[in-house]
């Protein structure tokens, strides 16, 4: 806005439009580029910019779309405000930005604090990158070698997100390898410790963290910081064996079932979820049936199921023996399913249990991750127990005395 910019209610009325662009499967690709079709199509003097993973991925795809004037991959994210106010005689204007794509050795962040449109969670990325070569994932290519935000600046976003708001979530591509840079001895429990110490911030919630960073450490403040949420999310893909063998993920599933165990010892009422992936290159039968028992087996209290979708450029995109899309979504429904059964016993775990909840724009979140609807609406951004009285149609409603009226007068 300080530029001279002005939001207008919709995309056929805009001179620029910028796009986000996300390129975690085909289908995201291609729903990138139905956008821009869309946007130019009814507004063909607007000038578009599409920025996010696909621009970084692959400029070249986007800078051929009818409209687009800027394509600005994520390492220069930071800089679109210059880059679009840039007079018409700088090369910014009307140049694709294709030379934008190796330059990411900075760590440029700024916390998002409209996540969700609720405007009540900022999340916070303090970390980029991944150093490891999963055999579907085209993210270390995208995002390249993984980096840390410095503590001094964590600090000093976390102590200014404080301010506003009761919860930061703390995110990042590989968050558990934050402060793993070569010589340096400092770890995640470590930024945990400081920024406990440091802010005032009333919750912290870790995002997503692969299994072997939950290492004890990081579990046991989670546990006994009552400013931790209680939510442990670490990415599985699949419970076979051999399967993550060929996925080239890191650790087998004795390993996760070790943190996953530890994790529900030491926190008897936490979230605990994981991303899946149902049909990756030469899951047989058998495979599968392994990893849907494995899955079974563990106290998930929810599950992100993802159907494999190829990448090019990575090795599970060359095997020669994809597993046909019928399996993988019939797969897929198995297992979302498994992770809707196993949400629903944890709900209703959760009646007449006393939730912490963070107020939203509409209802709220729990410590443990639960969708909470209130009894009566309440400000966004508050901190409250909230007393569980029923189960909503993807979460837990607030207790009222009304519901327990209309129980008892219908026996
Ligand atoms: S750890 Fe995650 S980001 Fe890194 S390569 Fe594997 S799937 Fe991709």
């Amino acid at each position: 806005m300080d530029r001279g910019f002005s939001a207008v209610p919709c995309a056929a009325d805009a001179e620029l439009v910028v796009l986000n662009s996300c390129t975690v499967t085909a289908f995201a690709d291609e729903d990138v580029r139905k956008a821009v079709r869309r946007v130019h199509r009814e507004n063909p003097d607007a000038r578009i910019l599409v920025t996010g993973c696909y621009a970084q991925r692959a400029p070249e795809e986007i800078a051929v779309l009818p409209g687009v004037a800027w394509v600005v991959g994520n390492s220069h994210k930071i800089q679109i405000p210059d880059i679009v106010s840039a007079p018409a005689e700088v090369p910014y204007h009307g140049e694709i930005r294709v030379g934008d794509i190796f330059a990411q050795s900075d760590f440029l962040s700024a916390p998002v604090e409209d996540a969700s449109g609720d405007r009540t969670r900022p999340n916070l990325k303090i970390q980029d990158g991944c150093n490891n070569r999963c055999s579907f994932c085209i993210i270390p290519f995208v995002r390249g070698r993984s980096r840390s935000a410095p503590v001094a600046q964590v600090v000093e976003q976390v102590r200014n997100l404080a301010a506003r708001y009761r919860e930061v979530v703390l995110s990042g591509i590989n968050l558990g390898r934050w402060g793993r840079e070569p010589g340096s001895a400092i770890r995640l429990v470590d930024l945990l410790r400081t920024l406990l110490a440091e802010t005032a911030i009333e919750r912290l919630r870790l995002s997503s963290v692969e299994p072997m960073d939950w290492s004890d450490d990081v579990l046991d403040i989670v546990a006994t910081s009552a400013r931790i949420a209680k939510h442990v999310h670490a990415p599985l893909q699949s419970g076979s064996d051999s399967v993550l063998r060929r996925m080239h993920r890191k650790y087998r599933p004795q390993h996760y079932e070790q943190r996953i165990r530890k994790a529900r010892a030491w926190m008897l009422d936490a979230a605990i979820g994981a991303d899946v992936m149902a049909g990756f290159p030469g899951e047989t039968d058998a495979e599968f049936e392994e990893s849907r028992a494995f899955i079974e087996s563990l106290p998930f209290t929810y599950l992100h199921v993802f159907t494999y979708s190829e990448r090019p450029g990575t090795p599970a995109a060359e095997c020669a023996d994809q597993v046909p899309m019928e399996v993988r979504k019939e797969r897929n429904r198995i297992l979302r399913e498994l992770g809707a059964r196993k949400n629903l016993e944890f709900r209703r775990s959760m009646l007449g249990r006393t939730l912490s909840v963070v107020t939203l724009a509409e209802g709220g979140l729990s410590d443990n991750f639960l969708k909470v609807e209130l009894a009566a609406p309440r400000p966004a951004n508050k901190m409250v127990d909230v007393k569980i009285g029923s189960l909503s149609v993807n979460g837990v409603r607030e207790h009222s005395d009304l519901q327990i009226l209309a129980t008892d007068k219908h026996g």
